[in-house]
């Protein structure tokens, strides 16, 4: 045993406190060039960065920046926030990349409300995130126009509540673990209020890109509501998944929340057997289900990431044929005007 004298003279320094997942996000970086120094990433490889005039300003929290290779311009977490010119309209095929490729636009039922599937409603709650994807389909959204405030949200409780074949709310975004604990707690008390709600899902980056968001408030809010709660946890890279991360889904699982992962195939990131291999194990093994894999909606700026259907395919069959039934993912793509996202299958090829 270390005499206690000992321990204090090897640490002169005060114990620091934890800082808060706002602090986190306070000392985000948002220049290529406070993330590429931060990474050792070569001179020319920012540059080029801080000539990319258009698409999502670089925002990245520590945490998940010391998830990266050091002076690795291909490190597949760094390549998924990285700023990269978009292609030229030379590209046939960036001319099927839109705005609005989903048709979220035509499934607003109230401000901010979704409704497009059956028993579901979606409501965006924030436009903010705790990372920029530069893959992102909500990056062309209309985020100006959701209504602010919880007491501006009563148009939207008033749908739920006057559908009672609507069973589950889903708060997404956005992320809606951008919203603090306090709003989150009225916005499910209102929620519990309507009696035909059965579950509650959250669909949120924050436990992987900020896993100090999980904090213990969270946890006892969703551990004592009378709803089944769900989490669907965005992580598209076994590297994403740390000791912390693994720690909050930890939190997470002791307050009955049932955890489930969707993943973007995504080229040169995780459009790898091997890759996505990894990426479920991982999953699986801190008792989180690979739920959706998902093929990119085409939206403009996002280009460069598109894995072809086949090949997706490919790595799909290659999973089945190595791993337990529960780990792998669906492979799924969203079509505007469906009645759920559908599965991307050999005859409904389109390239
Ligand atoms: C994806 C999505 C859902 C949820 O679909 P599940 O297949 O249940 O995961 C619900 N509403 C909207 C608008 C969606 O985009
Ligand atoms: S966390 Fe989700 S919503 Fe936010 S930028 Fe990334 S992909 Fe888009």
């Amino acid at each position: 045993m270390i005499p206690a004298g000992l321990v204090n003279d090897l640490s002169p320094l005060p114990a620091l406190q934890p800082s808060s997942w706002q602090d986190q996000l306070k000392s985000a970086f948002r220049t290529p060039r406070a993330l590429g120094e931060y990474l050792e990433l070569p001179e020319a490889t920012i540059r080029a960065a801080e000539c990319v005039g258009q698409g999502l300003p670089v925002f990245v929290t520590r945490t998940f920046a010391d998830r990266m290779r050091r002076g690795d311009p291909a490190d597949p977490l760094l390549l998924q926030v990285w700023p990269v010119a978009s292609l030229s309209h030379q590209n046939a095929a960036s001319d099927s990349f839109c705005d609005d490729p989903v048709d979220d636009v035509s499934a607003q039922a109230a401000p901010g409300l979704l409704h497009k599937y059956h028993g579901r409603v979606l409501l965006v709650l924030s436009g903010a995130c705790g990372i920029h994807c530069q893959y992102c389909f909500r990056q062309n959204y209309a985020y100006s126009d959701l209504p602010s405030g919880i007491v501006r949200w009563q148009e939207s409780l008033q749908y739920v509540e006057s559908d009672p074949s609507i069973t589950e709310v889903i708060l997404s975004g956005g992320d809606p673990l951008m919203w603090t604990d306090g709003q989150l707690e009225r916005l499910i008390e209102s929620l519990e209020q309507i009696p035909h709600l059965k579950r509650l899902r959250i669909h949120s980056r924050m436990p992987i890109v900020c896993p100090s968001r999980v904090g213990e408030r969270l946890t006892h809010m969703l551990s004592n509501s009378r709803m089944r709660v769900f989490l669907v946890v965005h992580s598209n890279h076994a590297r994403e998944i740390d000791s912390s991360v693994a720690a909050a889904f930890g939190q997470l699982q002791a307050a009955r929340v049932v955890l489930l992962n969707q993943a973007v195939l995504l080229r040169q990131v995780n459009d790898s057997v091997a890759d996505q291999a990894e990426l479920c194990e991982r999953l699986v093994d801190c008792g989180v289900l690979p739920y959706y894999l998902h093929q990119l909606d085409r939206v403009r700026g996002a280009e460069r990431f598109e894995v072809f259907e086949d090949d997706g395919l490919r790595i799909i069959e290659a999973l089945q044929k190595i791993l337990p039934g529960y780990a792998v993912p669906r492979y799924v793509r969203e079509t505007a005007g469906a009645a759920s996202k559908l599965p991307v299958v050999e005859s409904s090829t389109g390239k």
